[in-house]
């Protein structure tokens, strides 16, 4: 579910960029028409699309979700200012594919894609996952590799292994060898377990220990 919520916010932040670059002219007459230093111009849209990438991707997350909230509440506080203006602009949150002046939905996008960040880093907070092999039923194909090599490893012996950002944990035989999971790898490893054809995948989420591949 966190994963959805970062995804939702990473589509606003890349098509917000994108529509900013698309109509790059027509954008920076309107961000000059807000008060933008010429900087923000390209940073802000380069910004989005860069944060918008790193959430969908989970790398540095803390430091995404920070860096991401940080520009929604500029953007907001920028909102607020202008929409004391008697003669509202445009606010140019999509490039200039949307000619309608500033209103209180705009600041309310904004407040809901902040939620969803908070609930989403909070999400992937308290509930840590870890992962293990039970290298007594591996069948050696591969497949956990092919899904996600940073948490999986196939040896020399021919048999998977865990691993974290790809360094294997060569401890075999069972939940001594737990793995942390890297938020962005989670979906991955979760498929990974869901087709592992030995079912020797196991995920722990938050201390309960559970066979991720019980629904087959
Ligand atoms: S998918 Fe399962 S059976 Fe296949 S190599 Fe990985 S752990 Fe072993």
């Amino acid at each position: 579910m966190s994963f959805i919520f970062a995804v939702v916010v990473a589509a606003v932040f890349v098509y917000a960029g994108v529509a900013k670059f698309v109509t790059f002219n027509d954008w920076t007459f309107q961000a000059r028409a807000l008060g933008a230093p010429d900087p923000a111009v390209v940073l802000v849209p380069t910004a989005e699309v860069i944060l918008g990438v790193m959430l969908v991707g989970g790398w540095w997350l803390t430091q995404t979700v920070i860096a991401s909230i940080l520009l929604l509440s500029a953007f907001t506080v920028l909102l607020l200012v202008r929409l004391r203006d008697e003669d509202r602009q445009p606010c140019s949150c999509f490039g200039a594919t949307s000619q309608r002046p500033i209103s209180w939905l705009d600041v309310l996008r904004n407040v809901l894609l902040i939620t969803l960040l908070l609930v989403s880093a909070q999400l992937s907070s308290v509930t840590p996952m870890r992962v293990w092999i039970d290298q007594d039923l591996c069948t050696g194909d591969g497949l956990c590799e092919d899904h996600c090599a940073d948490a999986f490893k196939l040896l020399e012996d021919g048999i998977a292994y865990v691993a974290e950002l790809g360094v294997p944990l060569n401890d075999p035989g069972g939940a001594g060898s737990l793995a942390h999971v890297a938020p962005r790898d989670r979906q991955s490893v979760l498929r990974a377990a869901e087709v592992c054809p030995g079912e020797c995948i196991f995920i722990d989420i938050a201390d309960e220990m559970q066979e991720s591949n019980t629904g087959k």
